[in-house]
């Protein structure tokens, strides 16, 4: 390895603890936890105006918070309505657009459902939209970097392979790689070191060295079943091997932001953090 890559951690969306349900509020008690980064919760909608987006932006970088947002849930860029997926563009970009005014480069957004389509077709519909999201993005001469998510279902769009091929295919569309959605969708597989490393191994595959040191992450424990995720989950509650997915990060020298989904927010964001450094610690971290 080259230097030392930096992993940030941070909660999804506000700290529990913070004084006040708002994301100003929430930044400043990332910093006071001694955490590093925050993903802004768009997922109802996206109800943030120009002026508090300002005053996010300001506060984050006073505060040295990495941002991401995370795009309204309904989107749905394979409905059979043409309205839904013209609601759907639209809440993607206005997310997109809020996102870059906050000074968040990254945009986490579930894409599509798979209904009764083969996913090879569902691919390449998912593919067009998204392509016309990102040009009109750039048109605009907005920052940011689409992120489309491994999703926790079998009936979600969302493979990881389906995800790294969009990143490979279109311009400003990188992946958020969600773990313990692998581990759901795959009802219980992706659990081990040397399964975290083939997943990053794949990342590495398909978008180049460089795509492991901006990687963009979810890490919770999941509830599942065999048709996948059911609910989130504390780390502590759940069997996912958070400590083996830590020392795969660090062997594979992978830098970027891991944003912690728990409902024990920001204890267990903590929690990763505190792991990841102690392994780091530990094994000098690298696998070379
Ligand atoms: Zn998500
Ligand atoms: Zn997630």
């Amino acid at each position: 390895m080259i230097g030392e890559t930096v992993l940030s951690f941070g909660t999804a969306g506000i700290p529990h603890s913070a004084e006040k349900r708002s994301s100003v509020a929430g930044i400043a008690r990332v910093r006071a936890l001694g955490l590093d980064a925050m993903e802004l919760e768009f997922v109802r909608r996206v109800a943030m105006g120009g002026k508090s987006a300002r005053a996010v932006c300001t506060s984050a970088r006073d505060n040295r918070v990495r941002l991401s947002a995370h795009a309204p849930y309904y989107i749905n860029l394979n409905s059979q309505d043409p309205e839904k997926v013209r609601a759907s563009r639209e809440r993607l970009l206005k997310a997109a657009r809020v996102a870059a005014l906050c000074g968040a480069r990254n945009v986490v957004f579930h894409a599509a459902y798979y209904h009764d389509d083969p996913p090879p077709v569902v691919y390449e519909r998912v593919k067009a939209q998204v392509q016309s999201i990102a040009e009109q993005l750039r048109a605009e001469g907005l920052n940011v970097c689409l992120r489309p998510e491994t999703s926790g279902r079998p009936s979600q769009f969302g493979a990881l392979d389906e995800i790294l091929q969009l990143s490979a295919e279109i311009d400003g569309v990188s992946p958020c790689v969600d773990f313990a959605h692998l581990h759901a969708r795959a009802a219980g597989g992706v659990n081990t070191y040397a399964e975290f490393g083939a997943v990053l191994d794949r990342v590495e595959e398909i978008l180049g060295v460089d795509a492991l040191q901006d990687m963009h992450m979810h890490v919770q424990g999941i509830a599942y079943t065999q048709a996948g995720e059911r609910r989130h989950l504390t780390l502590a509650a759940s069997d996912l091997r958070y400590e083996e997915l830590l020392q795969a990060l660090i062997d594979w020298g992978v830098g970027g932001t891991v944003i912690c989904e728990s409902p024990s927010l920001e204890a267990d964001a903590l929690l990763l953090q505190r792991t990841h450094h102690s392994l780091r610690n530990k094994r000098g971290g690298s696998k070379d």
